[in-house]
């Protein structure tokens, strides 16, 4: 289940930058096709998400560009801080969703 739901934020976390890419362009003075589809595909996809975790998720993006990160080797994509060991043998489980302690992002596994 919570796997689930990472992989939809995973994947709304990529829309949410490609509407910042998109709306970056347009304050350039270009216009651009594309911003309406991909704010109906958010839309979407949000719904799908559980509210408490979208909650959790919208409220890190308004500090960081990306609220959510692979772990590779034990290591935090965002930080750079090495995770304990105990952690990365949970965060592979299904049960819930662990964050860095040294950036609050909220981590997936990659390995
Ligand atoms: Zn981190």
């Amino acid at each position: 289940m919570i796997k689930k739901d990472l992989e939809l934020l995973v994947s709304l976390q990529d829309i949410d930058l490609m509407i910042e890419e998109v709306g970056d362009v347009e304050k350039l003075g270009f216009s651009v096709t594309g911003y309406t589809e991909l704010k109906k595909a958010r839309e979407e996809l949000s719904a799908s998400i559980s509210k408490p975790l979208l909650f959790r998720y919208e409220r890190l993006r308004g500090k960081l560009k990306r609220a959510i990160v692979p772990v590779k080797n034990d290591i935090c994509l965002g930080c750079f801080l090495r995770q304990p060991t105990s952690i990365g043998v949970k965060g592979r489980e299904d049960e819930q969703i662990f964050t860095c302690e040294n950036c609050g992002r909220m981590l997936y596994w990659l390995d």
